[in-house]
């Protein structure tokens, strides 16, 4: 459906701390952003496949940020695919939902002052959630999964890849870790993006 969104780069094997994954490199030829899709198992196009669409966090997942729960669910949903031998995640290189590195410090900056992480979004000229998962369905098309049992609690990532031919089965929710430094931006991400927390 999406032919041409999408370049294969190359495939690898894969050790983490948690499994041996492989991991397969695509660039997106619009943007020539690079997302990757760190999966284990292999992928039987009539049974769905569980998933999560996960966005790079520079700041969460490399510098132990407690403002998200980046960190927390990535390494949640990996240990998950390990435990059941099979799965994807989609490794989405969209920082910050998608404003960029740069702009999610001038929004956190903005947070620190009172508004919160929609209001900030605004105040710096981008929607309040720009991402954008079309990639998602054109890359599990490659890997040969037609259907997903979903990890997520955004509405959004689901309507999306069904817009785009790749069919969630189910949702599956993902726990995120309250702190006090999160505790107000989970609450905006339910109150103003649907989040189901
Ligand atoms: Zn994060």
């Amino acid at each position: 459906m999406h032919k041409g969104l999408i370049e294969f780069v190359e495939s690898c094997e894969f050790p983490t701390e948690i499994a041996n994954f492989h991991l397969y490199a695509f660039t997106e030829n619009a943007t020539n952003k690079e997302h990757l899709a760190i999966a284990l198992g292999s992928f039987d196009p009539s049974v769905p496949t569980l998933a999560r669409i996960h966005c790079q966090c520079l700041t969460g997942e490399s510098l132990f940020s407690l403002r998200c729960v980046c960190r927390f669910q990535l390494t949640e949903s990996l240990k998950k695919i390990a435990k059941k031998g099979c799965g994807i995640v989609f490794y989405l290189q969209q920082e910050g939902r998608n404003i960029g590195l740069l702009n999610k410090i001038k929004a956190y900056k903005l947070q620190d002052q009172g508004l919160d992480t929609v209001e900030a979004n605004h105040k710096l000229g981008f929607t309040d959630d720009p991402r954008d998962y079309k990639i998602v369905s054109a890359i599990a098309k490659y890997l040969g999964v037609n259907s997903v049992d979903l990890m997520t609690n955004n509405p959004r990532k689901i309507t999306s890849l069904e817009e785009n031919g790749l069919l969630v089965n189910k949702r599956i929710p993902i726990k995120s870790k309250t702190t006090k430094y999160n505790r107000d931006y989970l609450k905006t991400k339910a109150k103003k993006l649907g989040h189901l927390l």
